[in-house]
């Protein structure tokens, strides 16, 4: 059945109760009124959006509609893990064509049910609207329980920069999909899920915060760009050390020399990126479940200037291209 033969009304029903009830601390009012209502006792509200076009941030060509659902609340999720928060609630505005088929519109909301699921994300209202192309805005509403929170402003000459995780390893799996590359069954399966189901680091972005760490972004448009980030709201340079990042096998035996470009410049990953004292930094690696690594230096300098280098500290060959544009 199309979306169109089914209504807004009878969409909007089918939607909310696909949505299970134990998902999140209650909500005092959840889908059904005219706005949500919830208490919330947290010295500090954290609220994201972000928004998902076809044409634009996907192809319905390459993605399933389960994978687009996960996708579409991860990348918000990530950004209330990036300030070491803890998510709520989320509001979901879907902007439909009339042809859409009710059975794909339900795949979506399965994929986001799955991952609120996993984050105890309660799904709290929304709205369903008619487009040309699929459109999907979430915003994400979290809080942190302490007054602290990870931000872009506090990173410091002599600071450690590291990552989680292993940096391109999405934009190799979107390079797989649009490409049509073939690879073995268990890359393919890590490429895709690296590009389509990116999982948010909220309990390591909790965890940096816990053991001192106050620098921290989200990697959604590429280990060098958001590194800018972070160096331009810090008013400080930056030295990445080329030899260091860590490449997934993945990666590094299937792009060849083009792995390290990706690494760099591959967008959409969502891994924390954070900066702190080398001792801090350690005891991160030391106590987090995830990969970390320490990736270069914070230098004093011209704000946002980041320089490349190999292990003997000279210029490396990257291709620049592939990231001065962003
Ligand atoms: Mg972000």
């Amino acid at each position: 059945m199309k979306v169109s033969e089914l209504g807004e009304f009878g969409l909007i029903d089918l939607l909310a109760k696909m949505i299970p009830d134990s998902q999140a601390e209650k909500p005092v009012i959840g889908i059904g009124d005219d706005a949500a209502a919830w208490h919330s006792d947290a010295p500090v509200q954290l609220a994201t959006v972000d928004t998902m076009i076809q044409g634009v941030h996907f192809s319905l060509d390459t993605v399933t509609w389960k994978e687009l659902g996960w996708k579409s609340l991860a990348i918000n999720l990530s950004d209330i893990a990036a300030m070491g928060g803890t998510p709520q609630y989320a509001l979901v505005a879907l902007a439909l064509p009339e042809d859409t088929e009710v059975e794909d519109v339900a795949g979506l909301y399965e994929g986001m049910i799955e991952l609120a699921g996993q984050f105890r994300v309660g799904i709290i209202g929304g709205n369903v609207s008619r487009s040309p192309v699929v459109s999907i805005t979430i915003t994400v509403l979290g809080d942190s329980l302490s007054n602290e929170i990870l931000k872009r402003s506090t990173a410091r000459p002599g600071d450690t920069i590291a990552i989680t995780g292993y940096p391109g390893s999405a934009a190799a799996g979107l390079e797989m999909l649009t490409k049509k590359l073939q690879f073995g069954a268990e890359t393919a399966t890590y490429l895709r899920s690296a590009f389509m189901r990116p999982k948010p680091r909220i309990t390591e972005g909790q965890l940096l915060l816990k053991l001192g760490i106050t620098t921290a972004i989200d990697t959604s448009d590429g280990l060098l760009a958001d590194l800018r980030h972070i160096c331009e709201a810090s008013g400080v340079s930056a030295r990445v050390d080329v030899d260091r990042l860590p490449i997934h096998p993945a990666v590094s035996n299937n792009f060849g020399e083009r792995a390290r470009e990706l690494a760099l410049s591959g967008g959409e990953d969502y891994e924390l990126l954070f900066t702190g004292s080398a001792e801090i930094v350690e005891r991160v690696r030391a106590q987090m479940e995830y990969p970390v690594t320490a990736i270069g230096e914070i230098t004093a300098g011209e704000p946002g200037k980041i320089s490349v280098v190999d292990a003997d500290g000279n210029p490396a060959e990257i291709n620049k291209a592939g990231w001065e544009h962003f």
